[in-house]
């Protein structure tokens, strides 16, 4: 992983007044609690090898063990009181959850929840785009790890339709929802995909982020050699275009962004395992049981599902949520090396990625 390793543009590293807000929670190593990640089912109609391979058995949750959408309401208001100032809905596959645009329409109007965007895989997006922007929707990120199709069907597991999804987008983009793509790129599997994808960006005016494949959960074999590096992706695409380092938007902002000299469109990197960002992680994760994570690799998350149903009252669930913050001292990608064995590890469909 070292050989092709480029320098990418620093990140900012510590919040400033300007861009957190004066009531953001710190947890043990000065981080402030200022995303949620809802996951709104664990269920996925895909099977990407490296989040939910085909060939292994899954139970789901039954729909009395998910969050109600009036749960997850009272929850993310009370996240948003602690500082949070973006929610993101994932899953599992989110789409798959039925009313979903209810959800929406519950908590756009938040007010100190400055961003509500959602990731999916975008297979059944195309239907959904508009009601879920005029639910109040603002962003949306489609996962697109191929512009092959037959590539493409064979990483969802052989259940995705690359042309479905490319017309979602189409539709979530006339729909007026701003969209991202997000593409994890694996060696051997789709890295050979990274300049028609790089193309795509360009021609569409969009960005595209390529991720390092990561060892989430315990189920997708992951190996190091597998991990295609930032940097060599960069090498690859420097060969071809001008390139010029965009600096970050807002602090913990985890994608490196690049814009092409010459034109419209974006590129970016998340590259959690080259160049872990632990030190300016301020995203907590809100499972589709009610759990509640601060990591993407953590054990165990906090029940808030059980205290909630038993009739607990804000304030009680706010010092919940505020004392398991203000314990956190999470940075597992940091500690990859000594921890990659780690036998316990939530799996990236049940937390929400
Ligand atoms: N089903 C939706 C989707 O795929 O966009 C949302 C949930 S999915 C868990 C969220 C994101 O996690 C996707 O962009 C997916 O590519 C990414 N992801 C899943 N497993 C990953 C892994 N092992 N390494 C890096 N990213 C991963
Ligand atoms: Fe489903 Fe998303 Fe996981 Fe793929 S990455 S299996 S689409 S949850
Ligand atoms: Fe955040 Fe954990 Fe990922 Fe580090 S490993 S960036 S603490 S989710």
């Amino acid at each position: 992983m070292e050989k092709g390793v480029l320098p990418l543009p620093l990140r900012t590293q510590m919040p400033t007044s300007a861009t957190m807000s004066a009531a953001a929670l710190s947890d043990r190593l000065g981080r402030p609690l200022h995303d949620l990640r809802v996951s709104v089912l664990d269920a996925c109609n895909f099977r990407c090898s490296y989040c939910m391979p085909a060939h292994r058995d899954y139970t789901f949750l039954k729909s009395e063990e998910l969050l109600g959408f009036a749960e997850i309401e009272r929850l993310a208001r009370l996240f948003v009181a602690l500082g949070t100032r973006k929610l993101r809905l994932t899953g599992g596959e989110p789409l798959l959850r039925r009313g979903l645009c209810e959800l929406v329409e519950r908590l756009a109007p938040i007010e100190g929840a400055a961003d509500l965007c959602l990731t999916t895989n975008g297979l059944l997006l195309a239907p959904l785009a508009r009601s879920l922007k005029e639910a109040g929707l603002q962003r949306i990120t489609v996962s697109l790890d191929s512009l092959d199709e037959s590539r493409f069907r064979e990483l969802s597991g052989g259940r995705g339709e690359l042309g479905r999804v490319l017309e979602g987008i189409e539709a979530a983009a006339d729909a007026g929802l701003a969209v991202k793509l997000n593409a994890v790129i694996r060696r051997g599997r789709n890295d050979r995909d990274v300049p028609a994808l790089a193309a795509y960006a360009r021609a569409s005016g969009r960005s595209v982020r390529f991720i390092e494949y990561m060892d989430v959960g315990t189920l997708n074999d992951w190996r190091p050699e597998d991990v295609v590096a930032s940097g060599e992706i960069l090498a690859i695409l420097r060969e071809r275009y001008q390139l010029v380092p965009l600096a970050a938007d807002y602090y913990g902002e985890v994608a490196q962004r690049f814009a092409f000299a010459d034109g419209a469109g974006e590129i970016g990197f998340i590259s959690s395992v080259s160049q872990p960002f632990c030190g300016s992680c301020t995203r907590a994760r809100l499972a589709a049981d009610g759990r509640f994570y601060t990591c993407l690799f953590a054990a165990t998350g906090l029940d808030l599902k059980g205290p909630l149903r038993a009739g607990c009252g804000d304030e009680e669930l706010l010092e919940l949520i505020r004392a398991r913050w203000t314990r956190r001292e999470d940075r597992y990608s940091e500690l990859r090396e000594e921890r990659v064995k780690a036998p316990q590890r939530v799996e990236m469909f049940r937390i929400g990625g």
